[in-house]
């Protein structure tokens, strides 16, 4: 990959990695929380792809979500609110061996971090955004978030959240260079991991919307979801979202959709009634930053001192 001279390739006889291998410390997120499923779908996708730890790295910000590598024994960096994208693109440039996961909340990513999200999408390198979006700062127990339903009492807006909430797939599919956008929901398994699986298949910046319940302050948000299929639209496409029996006997309400049509994908981020999840977008010929940030990685010192010796010489009078 990228012709690099990997210094820190390890001469390592062939091993079997089970679940135990990636679980980490025991999650401390209260007891429902959509979180653990996220963690669990992860856990199995690292297992089932026979991903080597050391070559895994969890970035998260702040807020209950970013806890995420801290329940991974992979490498991870629990970073600051709102900067887990900057740090995962830094890892990514320099170590584009590496296989990234970035875990970030609505709080994190689409408030304090919304500059970073805007560029991390036109950068496009290859990773796995996880926006968990439970509509809230559960963490800092219960602050009206961007994503917050107008409406929804919290300790920042006690008679009802005032301004209608950013749709954070309307404006990723808005971003210059976005290459993929995905919404699932936590409390489907299949459909939770068949996305992330297809997220992490995707060359580039994967942007997955994690519809995340959180019982202990918007609970009933996804309450009517989780109990009533129907209100759900499956999108189905051969390039979107496999779709196995079980997963179809789930959904009545399906829609077929071809992630290359970005006009159409932004229509359908639109639409709440009945709530699309699938694949939205998906184009793997955008540009990746890091095929020009890893560019002379693999010199010698050598060849790195004779091009510096040749730029120099430039200015001898
Ligand atoms: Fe999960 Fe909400 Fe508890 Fe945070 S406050 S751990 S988001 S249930």
């Amino acid at each position: 990959m990228f012709g690099l001279k990997t210094d820190w390739a390890m001469d390592v006889s062939p091993r079997y990695f089970t679940l135990e291998d990636y679980e980490g410390g025991v999650a401390r997120w209260c007891p429902g929380c959509g979180d653990h499923a996220v963690l669990s779908a992860v856990h199995r996708i690292l297992r089932d792809q026979q991903l080597p730890p050391e070559k895994v790295v969890a970035v998260s910000g702040i807020g209950c979500s970013s806890r995420f590598p801290h329940y991974l024994s992979t490498f991870g960096f629990h970073g600051l609110h709102g900067r887990a994208l900057p740090v995962a693109e830094g890892i990514k440039a320099r170590r584009p061996d590496l296989d990234v996961w970035v875990a970030t909340g609505d709080g994190d990513c689409v408030s304090i971090g919304a500059g970073h999200w805007v560029h991390a999408i036109r950068y496009n390198m290859d990773m796995v955004v996880m926006l968990f979006d439970n509509n809230v700062y559960g963490l800092t127990k219960k602050q009206t978030s961007p994503t917050s339903p107008k409406g929804l009492k919290t300790n920042t807006h006690p008679r009802g959240a005032w301004l209608p909430p950013v749709n954070p797939l309307q404006a990723t599919l808005g971003f210059t260079n976005v290459s993929f956008v995905a919404r699932t929901v936590d409390w489907n398994p299949l459909h939770l991991y068949a996305t992330l699986v297809e997220a992490h298949k995707h060359k580039g910046l994967s942007f997955v919307q994690i519809l995340q319940r959180c019982p202990q302050y918007t609970g009933f948000i996804y309450e009517e979801l989780q109990n009533d299929p129907d209100g759900l639209l499956l999108l189905t496409h051969e390039n979107g979202v496999p779709v196995d029996p079980a997963l179809d006997r789930m959904y009545k309400n399906k829609l077929e959709h071809d992630p290359s049509d970005i006009h159409r994908a932004r229509e359908l981020a639109d639409q709440h009634s009945p709530i699309p999840i699938g694949i939205f977008y998906r184009n793997e010929d955008r540009p990746r930053y890091e095929e020009f940030s890893t560019q002379g990685m693999d010199m010698t010192v050598e060849e790195k001192l004779a091009g510096l010796e040749a730029e120099l010489d430039k200015f001898a009078i």
